[in-house]
């Protein structure tokens, strides 16, 4: 169904806008989700003219070769105000143009306001929303926030009470874009629309679940934000805490956004709250220092630009989270994410336990023992490459009874991958249409600083280095110590991390 809609963009000069926004927006009236009736008002600072607002428009769609006509229809609907979010008089010229627009395409009072702005003014914003008015439309109203919701539970708690009372729970939606990925989606079809892993999705036959979003860039022209962030709150506290909720919640009882959340938020709460000794146990850090990938030679992090010389940021985290219900008891979920790692990429490993008994073992010539037979993996790939594989045991051919693994292997096609909706586009059309399955909810964001933040306060009080690891390696020692003193490994290393030892040609 078309929309009627009026898109008010705070920050609508920045990166993110210029983007993902505009072409995701372009992608959904290509599509014919947005018909004539919307408009944007883009704001920002920089005194544009509507004239200079087309032309960024038009440029940030090039890259989908529309047609002149196509591209001029699409940016009509754009208008641009100058707009400082702390003058008040700003928000009555912003009143003033929502309704002339209101008018002029029949919007019905229906609003979206995305506050693609640093975090700090979010307060500001939307207090004056409703103080200047510009709510009072009889339509919907909608905020999407873009994150960092908050730097830990304090800050996250009093921005929510700042924007509640503006905006209800229900009308608030906050972008956890990872929920907007195909493969992200997929894990819900992977286990609820296939018995034989829901039937064996617990500690009886899953051995540990593993997590990796591996990227290969540095903090780039970021150092200043990352600097005061870190690993652990730029990527744990969102994406690898909202993958892990995915995979670790009972089944809901219907595919519905009040179910799934209800479930999420319980395996969030489930996980265990580790002590100060725990945490030091449990999770590691890791900072990059020089090194390379492929040809290109990196430097450090402390020697990025806007970073402290002395940071002890962490550019790496790896760590063991326990889920202490009866699901899950006794599984380790184990989670890594940082920069300038060997290449980019998100995947998750669910490594089951072994067959009790090896019978094969005294029927194979040559050493077997119970360890000679791999365990079934299920690997979900996120990203880059989107896809699922699961590796089997089968007979290798031959008259001995050598068990080999195999994998039964699917991936994505690149033009399905071309022609999926971008996370964003998906995740626009959701606010659209009033779905918030796929945004994170006060509750588990809320549950998810906590957990973070015992873990960080544990590293501000030790005030230690982080331990280095080269530009272009997985991380450091440590992180594979966390794994192999359990009697594990991580299960996926990068092709380039074989080749590096000389493993692959
Ligand atoms: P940006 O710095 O490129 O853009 C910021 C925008 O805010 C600009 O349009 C600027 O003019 C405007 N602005 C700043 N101060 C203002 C003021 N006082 N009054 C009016 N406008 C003002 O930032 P960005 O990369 O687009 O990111 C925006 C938000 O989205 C941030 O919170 C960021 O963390 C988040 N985010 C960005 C990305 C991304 O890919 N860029 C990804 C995830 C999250």
């Amino acid at each position: 169904m078309k929309k009627t809609v009026l898109f008010t963009i705070f920050g609508g000069t920045g990166d993110l806008a210029r983007r993902k926004l505009y072409p995701s927006l372009f992608r959904l009236y290509q599509k014919g989700n947005l018909g004539e009736d919307f408009a944007v008002i883009g704001t920002a600072r920089r005194p544009w003219s509507d004239e200079t607002y087309h032309e960024v428009i038009k440029s940030s769609i090039a890259s989908f070769q529309p047609s002149n006509k196509e591209a001029e229809d699409f940016a009509s609907h754009f208008y641009y105000q100058s707009h400082n979010v702390k003058d008040t008089q700003h928000y009555d010229a912003l009143k003033k143009l929502s309704d002339e627009l209101d008018e002029k395409y029949s919007i019905q009072g229906n609003r979206i306001f995305y506050l693609a702005m640093s975090p700090n003014f979010f307060g500001t914003i939307v207090s004056h929303l409703k103080s200047q008015g510009l709510l009072n439309t009889n339509g919907y109203h909608r905020v999407i926030i873009e994150k960092p919701f908050g730097n830990d539970y304090q800050s996250a708690a009093d921005l929510n009470d700042e924007i509640n009372q503006v905006f209800t729970e229900e009308e608030i939606y906050r972008i956890d874009h990872y929920l907007g990925k195909e493969m992200i989606q997929n894990i819900s079809a992977i286990r609820f629309a296939n018995l034989i892993f829901e039937s064996i999705w617990n500690n009886r036959y899953i051995d540990n679940i593993q997590i990796s979003l591996a990227e290969d860039v540095g903090v780039e022209e970021r150092g200043g934000y990352y600097d005061k962030s870190g690993a652990l709150k730029d990527m744990v506290q969102n994406h690898i805490l909202q993958m892990l909720s995915l995979l670790a919640m009972k089944p809901p009882v219907a595919f519905s956004e009040k179910e799934i959340r209800t479930e999420k938020i319980k395996a969030l709460e489930s996980i265990r709250m580790f002590s100060e000794e725990e945490v030091r146990k449990n999770f590691v850090r890791g900072q990059y220092v020089a090194g390379e990938i492929g040809d290109d030679q990196f430097r450090g992090y402390r020697e990025e630009e806007n970073v402290d010389e002395n940071s002890l940021t962490e550019t790496f985290v790896a760590g063991k989270f326990l889920i202490d219900n009866f699901r899950w008891s006794g599984v380790p979920f184990y989670v890594r994410t940082g920069k300038r790692l060997t290449e980019k990429g998100t995947r998750i490993n669910v490594v089951f336990k072994q067959v009790p008994v090896n019978v094969f073992k005294d029927s194979v010539t040559g050493p077997c023992d119970q360890k000679s037979l791999a365990p079934n993996i299920l690997t979900i790939y996120i990203q880059p490459t989107e896809g699922f594989s699961l590796t089997l045991n089968g007979k290798e051919i031959g008259q001995g009874f050598q068990t080999d693994p195999i994998k039964l292997e699917h991936r994505n096609s690149s033009d399905i991958i071309e022609n999926t909706p971008e996370a964003y586009e998906k995740l626009l059309l959701d606010a659209l249409n009033g779905d918030g399955t796929n945004f994170t909810h006060w509750d588990e964001v809320a549950q998810s600083w906590k957990i973070v933040d015992r873990i960080r306060e544990t590293w501000d009080k030790d005030q230690q280095t982080p331990p280095g690891y080269r530009a272009g390696t997985m991380g450091p020692d440590e992180a594979y110590q966390l794994l192999e003193k359990e009697g594990r490994h991580w299960v996926w290393e990068p092709d380039e991390w074989y080749r590096q030892r000389g493993l692959l040609k």
